[in-house]
């Protein structure tokens, strides 16, 4: 019997990994499930798994949630602390489902306790990607990638050779604009950008899909993640989000993972991790499949992935402003505030007027983290006025 966490547990991943989890109820004991401010899929999710523990990180949900869980044996607690106070109980097992920078505190949190700290929540990486993998070593804790991409990846690198590796090729599905004109991406609308072709997930992920600052985001995550120089790490457009990633090595093997378009897949991998879990989906159908493809991405339509590998470049802060910067423009977007074509550019030009040192503590990070975020929410203005 393995103790979970879920912070999180009400979003696209946070599903996901219930719907695993309850399935073999005989295997794992729910400790903490967190959410922002969804108190019905919370409370309903904790009354099914009879969790020790449910939180809500925005206060004025704690009284709904303790009428929800009345008369239940889950205790309740609301805040940005308790969230982080939850991730600190010390599961075996924690998923870090939360969305965005959001999700920092909490998964540092969760790596103080040490066990096994599972990472769906990119953004935390992005920004503050060495802290965290320091953290992780020093207080012990095993950090599995759920993030599709990085689970392919972690699946096919050998980290006993890993100087054998020669190229790290990141897939990604070129999202719902990957044949439309700069003209047409111009007028999208937020009902159109958050229509994945292939994957089903959260509004901000799926915006990030569309722009490809997703596989941007990704780009960095996978160079904190495994042990190779980031000029070796490559983009390329495969619509069919069948292979995962690869890993090509020094020999000319090229090692790829496969499988459906869901994240019950990379979730159960590492649920399981190291042994191997049954899940409902279908066997591919590779017949049916008939073709694979693959192109190279458009760095013109998708500015979002020079402006990643060029803050990945110059490392310090810039990976924490152009993360920062870009969930703001991305939360504009989805308020119908802004256009889809200035998410990038609202991105570029807070990283251009923004030069802080590197930060070298968490704090630093979140200092950096707000000031990025003041500057894109005045260009956010700008724009809109
Ligand atoms: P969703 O938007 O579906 O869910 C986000 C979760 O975070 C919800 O439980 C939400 O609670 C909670 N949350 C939001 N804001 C806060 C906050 N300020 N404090 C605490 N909790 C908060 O996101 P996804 O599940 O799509 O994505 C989660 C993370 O996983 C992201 O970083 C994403 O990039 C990554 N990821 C997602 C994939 C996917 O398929 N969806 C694939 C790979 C990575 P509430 O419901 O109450 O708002």
């Amino acid at each position: 019997m393995r103790t979970v966490t879920i912070l999180g547990a009400t979003g696209s991943v946070g599903t996901s990994t219930l719907d695993l989890i309850e399935r073999e109820p005989e295997r794992f004991r729910v400790r903490a499930l967190t959410a922002n401010c969804d108190v019905g899929r919370l409370a309903a999710a904790a009354i099914r798994t009879r969790a020790e523990l449910a939180v809500v990180a925005d206060e004025r949900c704690l009284g709904d949630l303790r009428d929800a869980l009345a008369g239940t044996n889950t205790q309740v607690a609301s805040g940005a602390q308790a969230i982080c106070d939850a991730a600190a109980l010390g599961a075996d097992w924690t998923m870090g489902a939360i969305v965005g920078c959001a999700g920092l505190g909490p998964t540092m949190a969760a790596i103080e306790a040490g066990g096994t700290v599972v990472l769906a929540n990119k953004e935390p990486l992005v920004s503050a990607g060495d802290l965290i993998m320091q953290a992780a070593a020093r207080h012990g804790a095993t950090l599995l990638p759920a993030d599709s991409e990085h689970n392919a990846i972690y699946q096919c690198f050998d980290f006993a050779r890993a100087e054998r590796v020669r190229r790290i090729i990141l897939t990604a599905s070129g999202g719902p604009f990957r044949d439309a004109s700069l003209d047409e991406m111009a007028a999208v609308t937020r009902e159109q950008a958050v229509t994945h072709p292939n994957w089903s997930m959260g509004a901000k992920i799926s915006v990030d899909s569309a722009t490809m600052m997703n596989k941007g985001l990704e780009l960095i995550e996978a160079a904190r993640l495994f042990p190779v120089p980031h000029e070796r790490i490559e983009i390329v457009v495969h619509r069919q989000s069948v292979i995962h990633s690869m890993v090509d090595y020094v020999d000319g093997s090229m090692l790829a993972q496969l499988g459906p378009s869901d994240m019950r897949v990379p979730i159960a991998h590492c649920l399981a991790w190291p042994d191997r879990m049954a899940t409902p989906m279908a066997p591919l159908d590779l017949v049916k499949l008939g073709r694979l493809d693959f192109e190279a991405p458009d760095p013109v339509r998708f500015r979002s992935l020079a402006l990643a590998r060029a803050a990945l470049e110059e490392g310090g802060a810039r990976p924490a402003i152009l993360n920062a910067a870009n969930e703001v423009a991305v939360a504009a977007f989805l308020a119908d505030r802004i256009g889809f074509l200035e998410i990038a550019a609202i991105v570029e030009d807070t990283l251009s007027c923004y030069a802080p040192e590197a930060p070298e503590t968490l704090d630093a990070v979140i200092a950096i983290d707000a000031e990025a975020r003041r500057i894109a929410g005045e260009r956010v203005e700008d724009c809109v006025a």
